[in-house]
C-alpha cells in the first residue's frame, strides 16, 4: 500500500520519533505550526475518521491515552494542548492514514481558521 505514515510507522521513510508502543507512533510534525505539534497516528491502516468502526475505533482511546503521555514527556501537561482530527477535503486532511495533530507550547487561538 501507498500510504506515506505506513512507511514512516515501518521505518522505510525517516522521522522524529517521540513515542511508541504496540498500537500507536507518534513523530514530530515536519512543518510545525506551534512549539509542540506531534502527530499521533494508530499504527493500524485506517484512510480517516469516517473509516472508524465499532471494531477499530479502540484505536481511538489508544491515541488519546499516548496523547496524555507524550504531553508529559513534551512538558506541556500543565499549560494544556489542543488534539486535532482533519477528516476529507473540507476538513484539510492531506495524508490519508488517521492522524490526530497534537499542538501546544503556546496559547491557542479558537477557533482555528
Ligand atoms: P493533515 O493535513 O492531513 O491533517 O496533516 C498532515 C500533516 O503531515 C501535515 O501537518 C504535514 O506537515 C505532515 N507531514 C506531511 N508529510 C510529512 C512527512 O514526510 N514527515 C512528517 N514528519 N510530517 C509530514
Ligand atoms: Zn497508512
Amino acid at each position: 500500500m501507498d500510504c506515506l505514515f505506513c512507511k514512516i510507522i515501518a521505518g522505510e521513510i525517516p522521522s522524529a520519533k517521540v513515542y511508541e508502543n504496540d498500537k500507536v507512533y507518534a513523530f514530530r510534525d515536519i512543518n510545525p505550526e506551534a512549539p509542540v505539534h506531534v502527530l499521533i497516528v494508530p499504527k493500524e491502516h485506517i484512510s480517516s475518521a469516517n473509516e472508524l468502526t465499532a471494531d477499530n475505533a479502540a484505536v481511538v482511546a489508544d491515541v488519546f491515552l499516548a496523547a496524555k503521555e507524550i504531553a508529559a514527556q513534551e512538558g506541556i501537561a500543565e499549560n494544556g494542548y489542543r488534539i486535532v482530527n482533519n477528516c476529507g477535503s473540507d476538513g484539510g486532511q492531506t495524508v490519508g492514514h488517521l492522524h490526530f495533530h497534537m499542538l501546544g507550547g503556546r496559547s491557542l487561538a479558537w477557533p482555528p481558521g
